[in-house]
């Protein structure tokens, strides 16, 4: 029978970048992806990366991946296309001013100090093609921006597999198995594999890897859609992620064109993918009224993907107990792209030297027993 130390779950960001955090320190690593490296959520993903969120675990969590993307290629030896643009948070109600205000000194607190506010005119010249009538300010940190998903993804896999790392794909994980309270082995599709450490890093999917331990793990689906434009000057290849904070609206410039996104607060969970064209329509008229020469954009592409959403929006991170040898490393709620890098790197301290640089005990699986959830509220 097949062994590994370490059985990884998943082939999206999050799994790549273990397999090379562990690999590089000689853990005997082997991933399982049931379809590509990359393919699920983290190939559909818009590819932002920030450090501007309400809860400061996320601050800290973010500042160390930032950190990780601006060296991406001295550290792996390919690229990450890590454009930092900035990201312009536009506030149109007096609550997110002010809760906007706190986040500001949370910021600062913590070392974020390039963190500003803006007001509306100088956003109108940061973003020429925005209406911004309605704004009450907007915070700005050029250090944010956007990177390659995929380069990010192929990266590390690369990386994890010039370390030794086994990464297979095609190959679905069917089980585990558990005795005396612990983990014993993983089934697959390709047959069974021993081994006494499991990570979950299976994204959308995440409870149903659970389960297979008798595990609940509270991690819902819910689809995302990003449409892309031709090519669209008025949107430089500069121009910043942008934000509407009150409706979830954003863009950034891709390629030649402008990527836009938007978030449908009122669907219900689901794994379905397909591209709603009727949602898709409120997005323009929501693009339209918030940068109105977007409506002259003709849509390219468009399509749908699945957030992995926790009761509190925050990362599961770390073992959870009711089964030795079961690890967490999901439940991203729609900002796993920018948050795998670093934690992969604090999950492998964790595991090898039982400390990690930065303390990522607020995203504890315990914190649902426990009920002490901090709800993360910079969500889009
Ligand atoms: C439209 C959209 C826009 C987004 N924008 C951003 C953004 O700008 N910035 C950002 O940081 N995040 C963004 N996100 C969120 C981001 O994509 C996810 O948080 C991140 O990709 C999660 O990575 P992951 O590796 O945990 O999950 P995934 O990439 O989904 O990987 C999980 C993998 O597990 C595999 N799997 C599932 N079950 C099994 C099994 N039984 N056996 C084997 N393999 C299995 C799946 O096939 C999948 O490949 C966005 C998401 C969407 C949908």
């Amino acid at each position: 029978m097949e062994s590994a130390d370490v059985v990884i779950v998943g082939g999206g960001i999050m799994g790549c970048a273990l397999a090379y955090q562990l690999s590089k320190r000689n853990v005997d690593v082997l991933l399982l992806e049931r379809e590509m490296l990359g393919s699920q959520s983290t190939g559909k993903c818009a590819g932002g990366v920030r450090q501007q969120f309400s809860s400061e675990g996320n601050v800290r969590l973010q500042q160390r991946s930032v950190a990780m993307l601006e060296h991406f290629e001295e550290e792996t030896g390919h690229p990450a296309d890590f454009r930092q643009i900035g990201y312009l948070f536009l506030l149109t109600q007096p609550q997110q001013v002010e809760d906007f205000r706190h986040n500001m000194e949370v910021w600062h607190r913590v070392g974020l100090a390039e963190a500003r506010w803006v007001d509306a005119a100088e956003a109108a010249r940061m973003v020429p093609i925005l209406n911004v009538e309605d704004v009450l300010g907007c915070t700005f940190c050029p250090s944010d921006g956007i990177a390659s998903p995929a380069d990010v993804t192929s990266g590390y896999a690369a990386a994890a597999r010039r370390h030794g790392a086994r990464l297979k794909e095609g190959v679905a994980a069917t089980g585990i198995d558990v005795a005396s309270g612990r983990v014993q082995g993983v089934r697959t599709t390709a047959g069974d594999i021993a081994t006494r450490l499991v990570f979950s890093c299976a994204g959308a999917w995440s409870a149903s890897i659970g389960r297979m331990a008798g595990l609940e793990i509270p991690i819902l689906p819910y689809r995302r859609h990003i449409a892309v434009t031709g090519s669209f000057p008025a949107v430089p290849r500069d121009n910043p992620m942008t934000v509407d904070f009150q409706t979830s609206l954003y863009f950034h410039p891709e390629g030649d064109g402008v990527l836009i996104g938007m978030s449908d607060r009122e669907e219900p969970p689901g794994f379905v993918t397909d591209v709603n064209w009727e949602f898709l329509e409120k997005m323009f008229a929501q693009a339209a009224r918030r940068a109105p020469a977007l409506s002259a954009a003709g849509v390219k592409t468009a399509w749908a993907g699945l957030y992995e959403v926790t009761p509190d929006h925050q990362a599961i991170l770390g073992p959870i107990p009711e089964v030795e040898g079961f690890w967490c490393a999901a439940g991203f709620s729609g900002h796993g792209f920018m948050q795998a890098p670093a934690a992969a790197l604090f999950l492998a301290q964790m595991l090898l030297d039982h400390t990690s640089e930065v303390d990522i005990s607020s995203f504890a699986f315990e914190r649902f027993a426990r009920g002490s959830l901090v709800k993360e509220r910079n969500v889009i």
